[in-house]
This record gives structure tokens, C-alpha cells and sequence, in this order.
């Protein structure tokens, strides 16, 4: 099928039109030039001056995880954690049995900055186990009814996690035994989600995207693996996705690449991306691992998750696969670990595409080593929103001047935007804002602007730069003749507004493989 879209304007390029031929864009040029290839059955639409880029890309998020979220209760923009006990409250009236997942408050934004205890969740219900998951995902609060089932008492302890058993609270790896005691569930609900989330992208214009999940909702790779392959193949998947693959253990990773799997394996609509470490925690919840300690905190330096000899295991052997890791790394001192590891794998040049997720707490020496070695870097600059009022309160002032630093990192290697999403809302056009002004939305705090990025790098930070993170760049990210018909339609010239106006630019259109995924 033959598509003409006409009287576009279209984002770095003096074009205004192009012709699409099933999945693949054939031809740019301008609306005369595209309409004089058209014949009677080409399909004519005119986009009437709208803003074409091409198809957003989330370069680190949770698809399973969103769709879980969007699934069960949530607490985004709660304002009090007794409004978050009556959002809970009004689901557990309204279910018998299983569990009651809520996610997404940030006590930061409460009256009184308090975390949910046992106490406040066993007077919701003492019958139905209930968890409740903080925006960053690293730290949970659970009733007793859920310790029970967990098997968690008294005694319990977790390597890489603490469990505060009085108050019912979980961090880091002590999330994995409630998380455990949620029952699997079965292979229709995860394709339902995945489904669900993918929708949610489309809405914001994104066409492909960078997924954690393996270790998310089910803790099963295959099963995972095969949801997603078998949903591409059926035509219903309506993002592209690289999987960042996580695993529990070094035995899973290598039965999975025992079985074939490296980065790169994969189709259209579903590939097998690097190995992905979860090295440390979240700054908001304090457990991300730092080199000093957290000044309101005395004593108080975050959890390393991974000990050397460990993380170590796992990229050795991925690397024997020509599979690059990636690892989260929040705090300074999850960095400095992850770069020794690293110097041991990384070639000259970084020809695997070893990477660094998240790039917050940055000290100059370590952003120049990132910068010899050429590490990709996967920044999020929606969490500017949450991070402009707590960066001050975590680090001192000199250390906060030069982390997150976004435009450092653009400029001198490869580095892509993303959502972390269900972490924040994946809102791509609020993403560009962010990365342009550095200010948050919500309390107004800013970060040091010599690291903003122009409109136009903020746009590439989710396009190109994202293909090329995809190891896509020769099929994605670009509005040209031989690509694949991947685009987003806006009613604003983002390049043209003033940057406020960014916020208020709305997503007409997105379009996967010529298909119109969203709107009309
Ligand atoms: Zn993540």
C-alpha cells in the first residue's frame, strides 16, 4: 500500500512530504515531487503544515513493568499518604482476592514526608496482601498479610536489600521476595500488558523502545522472550523493542546464551539488546551507593548491589558472547565500580556498545573516563522533574554542578533519552522540555543550565540517538528514503515555539511501520 503524506514540516529537513510503500518510506521530497509519484491507488494525506520527527525513542523503560502499573493502583501526584491509603483503600473494596499492587507516590511531594508502614496498610486490610512501590521502584512498603505470605519474619535478611520488619519495609533486593510471592502470572496477562504499555508509548508518539523486563514482573527470560516474539509475529506489537536483558543469576544468563541469544538475535519488532545490571539503588530513596556519606543521613552511603567478583561474572561472560553490558549506576560509587569492570571488557573505541544507564551522580574524573572509554550513555532527563529539589538535599553543591551532566555527555559520546518509565509517566515532549530547560514542572527547582541541551539536541536525544543505542540507525531515526515509515506527527513545530509551548504541543499521529498506531 502506497502512501503519499503531504504539506508536512518536517524536522531537520527542507522536504515537506514522502511517500511510504508498505513499511518503508521510498521516497522525501517536496509536496509537488511526492504527489507526481502518486497513482490512483496511492492514499493521499495531507498533514496540513503539522511537525513530522521521526518516531520518538525510549531508550530505557519497563514495557511489563508499565503495563502492571497501569494495571494496578496509581499513586502518581498523591498529595498525602492518607490519599494514598484511600486510592488503595478504594481497590480493596472492590476486589476479594490477590494481591493489591500500588506503585508511583513520592513522599517528597506530601504535607509530611512520611513512608507507609505496616501499621497504616494492615488498617486498609489485614486479609488481601498489599505492596506499595515508591516512584523510583527500589523501595516498597508491605502489610502483614504480605510478609506472611513472602514468608518474611522476624529473622529474614537478603543480601543486597534490607527488611525492616516492624515497619514492613522492603529496599533493593528484599523487593524480590514479596515481588516472589506475587504468584507468576500467566503468558496471556503479560502479552495483555506488554500490549497495554505499548499503547501508552503510542499515545506520546513513541514508536520504539528500549525494555527492561526479565526480571520485572515474571521472573522467567523465556517466557518473557517468547511473549514478545510471538506478539511480534502475530502484527501485534506496535513498538519496535531492543530488550535490555536482566537476569537473576549467571546461570540464567548463561542457559540464555546457551540457547542462542545474544544482542542482535531477533526480528522487525522485537530484538534481543545488551546485558543489563541493576548496580545500585535510586537517589530519592537514599540507596543509591555514594562515595561520601548522605549529608541529612550521617553514616548513610546507599547499597552496592553487586560485590566486584559478581557483576564481574556476569560481563565476562556476556562479553564471550560479543553481548555489551549496560549497567544502572545512580551513585559515584556504583560508577567507580562499574568502570572498573568495565576497563577490563571495553576495546578501543567501545565497538559492542558498552553503556551506562541513568548517568546522575557524576564526578568530573569519572565523566572524563566515561568519555575516553566512549561509553553510551542512557540518560532520563523527565526525572529532572523529581531530582531539581532532592539533588541539593543528596549531594554537596560542587558534585551537584556536574551531575547529570546531559549536554557534557551528548556532546562527546553517544548518549539517548528515555522515561524509565513506569519510574515517570514516558512523555516524550515533557522529556524535551526538561532537557531543555533543566526545571521542574512540579516545584519549579532547577539544575546547573550549562547542561541543557538546544531543542534540536533534545529532539536527536530521542530519535537518532536512540536508533543508534537500538544498533538501528541504517533503518530508524531518520525521515529519508530507505527507512522504515516510523513517524510522529505534532500540531507545533517544537523548533519554531517558544519552549514553553512545548508542554501544550499535542501528538496528532504516530505511525509504526506505516501503520497509523495512534490517532487519526
Ligand atoms: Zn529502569
Amino acid at each position: 500500500m502506497r502512501k503519499a503524506w503531504i504539506n508536512a514540516e518536517i524536522w531537520n529537513k527542507e522536504d515537506t512530504a514522502f511517500l511510504t510503500e508498505d513499511e518503508h518510506i521510498v521516497l522525501t521530497g517536496t509536496t509537488e515531487e511526492v504527489l507526481a509519484e502518486a497513482d490512483k491507488d496511492t492514499e493521499i494525506i495531507d498533514l496540513h503544515r503539522s511537525f513530522v520527527t521521526p518516531g520518538f525513542i525510549d531508550t530505557h523503560l519497563h514495557l511489563a513493568g508499565l503495563g502492571s502499573f497501569k494495571n494496578g493502583v496509581q499513586l502518581y501526584q498523591c498529595k498525602s499518604v492518607e490519599e494514598l491509603l484511600e486510592r488503595i483503600r478504594r481497590k480493596a473494596e472492590t476486589v476479594h482476592s490477590g494481591w493489591i499492587i500500588a506503585r508511583g507516590y513520592n513522599e517528597e511531594y506530601f504535607d509530611i514526608p512520611v513512608r507507609p508502614t505496616r501499621q497504616m496498610l494492615d488498617e486498609v486490610s489485614r486479609d488481601l496482601p498489599i505492596a506499595v512501590i515508591r516512584t523510583c521502584g527500589h523501595v516498597m512498603s508491605v502489610n502483614s498479610k504480605a510478609m506472611e505470605l513472602a514468608g518474611i519474619n522476624e529473622t529474614t535478611t537478603v543480601e543486597g536489600g534490607k527488611i525492616d520488619f516492624e515497619h514492613g519495609f522492603m529496599d533493593e533486593n528484599a523487593l524480590s521476595l514479596i515481588k516472589g510471592a506475587y504468584g507468576n502470572i500467566d503468558m496471556n496477562t503479560l502479552k495483555e500488558w506488554i500490549m497495554l504499555a505499548a499503547g501508552e508509548l503510542n499515545r506520546f508518539g513513541i514508536t520504539s523502545c528500549c525494555s527492561d523486563d526479565y526480571v520485572s514482573v515474571v521472573k522467567d527470560w523465556k517466557m518473557v522472550t517468547d511473549a514478545f516474539m510471538q506478539l511480534s509475529y502475530q502484527g501485534k506489537l506496535n513498538v519496535r523493542v531492543s530488550e535490555q536483558c536482566e537476569f537473576e543469576s549467571p546461570q540464567d544468563l548463561a542457559s540464555f546464551l546457551d540457547e542462542g541469544y545474544t544482542t542482535g538475535v531477533g526480528d522487525d519488532y522485537f530484538q534481543i539488546g545488551p546485558l543489563k545490571m541493576i548496580c545500585d539503588g535510586s537517589l530519592g530513596a537514599e540507596t543509591a551507593a555514594m562515595t561520601k556519606d548522605y549529608p541529612d543521613h550521617p553514616g548513610e552511603k546507599g547499597i552496592l548491589i553487586y560485590e566486584d567478583e559478581d557483576l564481574d561474572t556476569y560481563v565476562q561472560l556476556a562479553n564471550q558472547y560479543n553481548m555489551p553490558a549496560i549497567c544502572h549506576a545512580i551513585g559515584d560509587r556504583t560508577l567507580d565500580q562499574v568502570l572498573n569492570t568495565f576497563e577490563k571488557y571495553v576495546l578501543p573505541g567501545n565497538p559492542l556498545h558498552y553503556g551506562i544507564v541513568h548517568c546522575q551522580i557524576m564526578r568530573p574524573d569519572q565523566i572524563q573516563k566515561v568519555i575516553d572509554m566512549n561509553l553510551d550513555c542512557y540518560f532520563q532527563s523527565l526525572f529532572v522533574d523529581d531530582d531539581a529539589q532532592i539533588l541539593p538535599q543528596r549531594v554537596d553543591e560542587k558534585l551537584a554542578e556536574c551531575s547529570y551532566p546531559y549536554r557534557t555527555l551528548f556532546h562527546h559520546v553517544l548518549a539517548g533519552n528515555g522515561s524509565d518509565a513506569p519510574v515517570t509517566i514516558p512523555d516524550a515532549l515533557r522529556g524535551i522540555y526538561l532537557a531543555v530547560t533543566r526545571r521542574s514542572t512540579t516545584t519549579g527547582d532547577t539544575m546547573n543550565p550549562a547542561e541543557c541541551l538546544t531543542v534540536d539536541e533534545a529532539i536527536a536525544s530521542y530519535t537518532v540517538n536512540g536508533a543508534k543505542l537500538m544498533g538501528r540507525e541504517d533503518e530508524l531515526g531518520e525521515i529519508k528514503a530507505g527507512m522504515l515509515a516510523d513517524f510522529t506527527v505534532m500540531d507545533k513545530n517544537l523548533t519554531k515555539i517558544p519552549v514553553e509551548e512545548i508542554l501544550s504541543t499535542k501528538i496528532l499521529m504516530t505511525v509504526s511501520g506505516g501503520r497509523i498506531v495512534y490517532g487519526e
